[in-house]
Order: structure tokens, then sequence, then C-alpha cells
């Protein structure tokens, strides 16, 4: 298991780092994507399907390699260049291709649609992120803006493009926000996500997507009881300390619908890109808000049966 974790494992609150642990900054981007989808809503998730295959083509023209799951828990565990392993020498000493990892969150319907079949097309891998209990049914875990509704990709659909090297991680089974749940109520979700995904497809899902991006110390660690072995945040990650990347809290780059162009703005590392990242990271601490107008009973949508939520306030880290 990746050392990063160590010190947040034993639930001491501490982020020890032991030794091997990657700084976030020797970690691939990890892009994050919503709804790629011809449908315009007043949400900030969604991007044209012209634009997303722009932003696609771009990255397979510069040569880049997308990682699943497996190779980027491989990255995070195995030894830092330069910690015990030799620096190739000789031609070898070419820049290695640029790598990314690319991610989408919920399981809409419409990425088999717009999405997908462009990344089979030019050889792209990604893992898609489901939210179980709504799998081929509307997204009504979600506060409807425009009164719009989009449906999630079924168990059929999502066994066949597994086939085409989309891998298919847990969302979560009803899309609560963890940091807001009871240890045992989050601890269901986390279990009932992943046996379902094992039930359905045969193959229980090493990765998870924290809802919201909303991890802390505690989710991560019921996280990791519950099987999981990645784990995906928001803007913000969480430190495993040391600087050390903590393999359960892994920092993405949320292209919401402003971020167009072909190279999305957050994958930029001058002044725009920074600019872009911090707007990325203002716009997800503002999906409290879906939370709240769910709390409250003014989404339209349903609750999950059964679950008694925490008091918000732990520390939230996007
Ligand atoms: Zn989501």
């Amino acid at each position: 298991m990746a050392p990063g974790v160590a010190g947040m494992a034993d639930g001491s609150g501490t982020d020890r780092m032991t030794r091997g642990g990657r700084s976030p900054d020797a970690l691939p981007p990890i892009l994050c994507y919503h709804k790629v989808d011809t449908r315009l809503e007043l949400g900030v998730t969604r991007l044209g399907p012209r634009a997303f295959r722009s932003q696609m083509e771009a990255l397979a023209r510069a040569g880049t390699r997308t990682l699943g799951g497996a190779e980027l828990e491989a990255l995070l565990t195995g030894p830092a260049a330069g910690e015990g392993g030799r620096r190739p020498e000789g031609p070898s000493l070419r820049p290695p291709p640029p790598c990314v990892v690319l991610t989408f969150d919920d399981g809409y319907a419409s990425l088999a649609s717009h999405a997908f079949p462009v990344l089979a097309d030019l050889g792209l891998r990604a893992l898609v992120f489901v939210v179980t209990d709504f799998v081929g049914r509307d997204n009504d875990w979600d506060v409807h803006y425009g009164w719009l509704r989009f449906r999630h990709l079924s168990w059929d659909e999502l066994a066949r493009w597994r086939e085409r090297g989309i891998e298919v991680h847990s969302h979560g089974a009803a899309h609560a926000r963890l940091t807001w749940l009871e240890d045992a109520a989050a601890a269901d979700e986390l279990g009932r996500s992943r046996e379902a995904i094992a039930g359905r497809l045969g193959e229980a899902p090493a990765a998870l997507a924290y809802p919201f991006g909303a991890v802390d110390a505690r989710v991560a660690r019921l996280a990791r009881a519950a099987g999981y072995r990645l784990g995906f945040a928001g803007p913000g990650g969480r430190a495993g300390g040391a600087g050390a990347a903590d393999p359960m809290a892994l920092p993405r780059r949320p292209v919401y619908a402003w971020d167009a162009s072909a190279t999305p703005l957050v994958l930029r590392e001058d002044p725009l890109g920074a600019v872009a990242r911090a707007a990325a990271r203002l716009a997800n601490r503002l999906s409290v808000t879906t939370s709240l107008v769910h709390r409250l009973g003014w989404g339209g949508g349903e609750r999950p049966a059964g679950r008694r939520e925490a008091k918000p306030g732990s520390q939230e880290v996007r």
C-alpha cells in the first residue's frame, strides 16, 4: 500500500509521511469532465461535443499518453526518480511523452454519444465514475438547473464501453456529500457502490471519485477500509504529508463550461492557467449549495432513504 497515506490510515489525524511518496507536482495532470452534451444548461459542468473533441484531438496530436487506474497507482507507489532507481542514460534521455489522466464524474449517458467514441477513435483511455443507485436513471440526485433531466449510462452500456478502454469506478451510491455523513452512513455509501459495480461488471473498482470532491482524513480512511486504493478529489486534493501526493485524495483539474479552448486553460502552466485553476476551485466550492439545497428539500430530486447526516463542519479539502 502506498506509504504516503500511512499517517492517515491510523486515524490519528496526523499526516505523517514515511518514504517514497510522490510530490503532487510530479504526478500527471488529472482532468475531470462531467457532461459532454449538446443541450445547454444553467450549470457549469457541461462542455459541448465540438470543444471536447478538439481538446482530445490536441492531446492526441501532442502524443499524450493517457494513464489508467493501475498505471497511476503504480506511479504513486513505485520508487520516485532518483530514489533507488538509476536515471536512464543515452538515447533514453529523451523526455518521456506527456501523460494525463482523463476522468468523467457522474457517468452521464451522453458520454456514450459524444465523448467515448472520440476517445476510442483516438486511442485514449479514461476512467468513468458512476453513481450506482442511479445507473440507467435520470440524475434526480442533482439540483435541476433549468429543469433539464440527464440520464445516466446503463449497466449494459458501461459493460460495452469497459471493453473499449473505459474503466468503470465508483462515485458513491447516491452522490451524497460523504464529509457530512456519519461513519456508518458514509461506509454504507462507499461499500454499497463498490459491491454494485463488482456484482454487475464482475470486478470491484479500485478507484473512487468523492462526490463534490469532498474528502477529509476520516472519509479517506473509510474509503480505504471499503477497499478503494485510489481516491479522486476536487482541485485542492489533500496533501499526504511532507509534500507527498495522497493516493486517497488526488487533486484534479475540472474542465468547466468556460474552459472550451483546444488546450484546456487548467492544463496551462502560465498565469492564465493559474487563474483558470483558481476559478475551478471557486466553482467547486460553490457546489456546496447543491448539497444544501438538497438538505433543505428544495432540489425536487430524491433523497437517499435512511441516511442520517452529520453536521457540516468537518474540514473539506478540494
Ligand atoms: Zn458528481
